[in-house]
């Protein structure tokens, strides 16, 4: 059997009378992608945060490998290999391409490891070595995805946690930045991918969670949900 790499259990989050997450309970098993489902609102950003100690819940657990990290600090948690890539990317505008990669490596010690997590960075996302000096604030919004993602490389992620990766790109860069977390989840790394873009999401994931008003309403695997009439007419487009 495949070891729970994440496991989240009757999460309750509430931003003032807001009640974003009701006894929300997901699984990533380890070496997964899991797609997470839904529309705007639903609770999706506030689920990764939640893993990622921005947003500390009211009820519940987060549990990494078995063990309970619910009140961990966010450092503690990158630390264990918990990487965010959020929503909009967030990169440093005025920092060139190799500066906003070694921004990701700020909790590596080990000069080596630094260097080798670079080199692949770079391996996996050549467009970012052909622009290595170009400050961030001037690549287009598919390089600037990559960019985020080459940074959450660098920290060395256990789990990936994508929010949106596909957003205000054109088609063939969705397929090109779906390629890549694809790529990096043959490697060996865990991801946790939010996407509005249903159909880009279930043609990498392994499995994943519909999630309505703060609770996960379905769940299997890509090809169950892909086939599901629910998720075809809510997410998919209709047919
Ligand atoms: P989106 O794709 O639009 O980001 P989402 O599925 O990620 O949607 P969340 O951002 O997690 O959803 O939001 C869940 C609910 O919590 C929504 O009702 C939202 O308005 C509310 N919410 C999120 N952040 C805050 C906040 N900082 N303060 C108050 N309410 C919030």
């Amino acid at each position: 059997m495949k070891t729970t790499a994440l496991e989240l259990t009757d999460l309750d989050v509430r931003y003032g009378g807001v009640q974003a997450l009701r006894g929300l309970s997901l699984t990533v098993a380890e070496g997964e992608i899991v797609a997470l489902l839904g529309n705007n609102g639903a609770g999706k950003t506030t689920t990764l945060s939640t893993v990622s100690g921005l947003v500390r819940p009211a009820g519940g657990t987060v549990r990494h490998e078995g063990q309970d990290i619910t009140r961990s600090s966010p450092p503690s948690i990158v630390e264990r290999g918990l990487i965010h890539v959020p929503e909009g990317r967030r990169i440093f505008s005025t920092l060139t391409v190799h500066e906003n990669l070694l921004m990701g490596g700020y909790p590596v010690r080990d000069q080596a490891t630094l260097r080798r997590r670079l080199d692949r960075a770079y391996e996996l996302l050549p467009r970012l070595a052909e622009r290595r000096a170009q400050q961030g604030g001037t690549l287009s919004g598919g390089e600037q995805q990559m960019l985020a993602i080459g940074r959450a490389l660098v920290a060395g992620p256990r789990l990936l946690m994508l929010d949106e990766p596909s957003m205000g790109l054109a088609p063939l860069l969705v397929t090109a930045v779906m390629d890549v977390i694809r790529d990096i989840n043959a490697e060996g790394t865990s991801v946790l991918l939010v996407e509005q873009n249903a159909k880009a999401a279930l043609k990498i994931a392994h499995r994943g969670y519909v999630i309505e008003n703060g609770e996960c309403t379905l769940d299997g695997s890509a090809a169950e949900l892909s086939a599901d009439s629910r998720v075809v007419e809510a997410y998919l487009g209709g047919v």
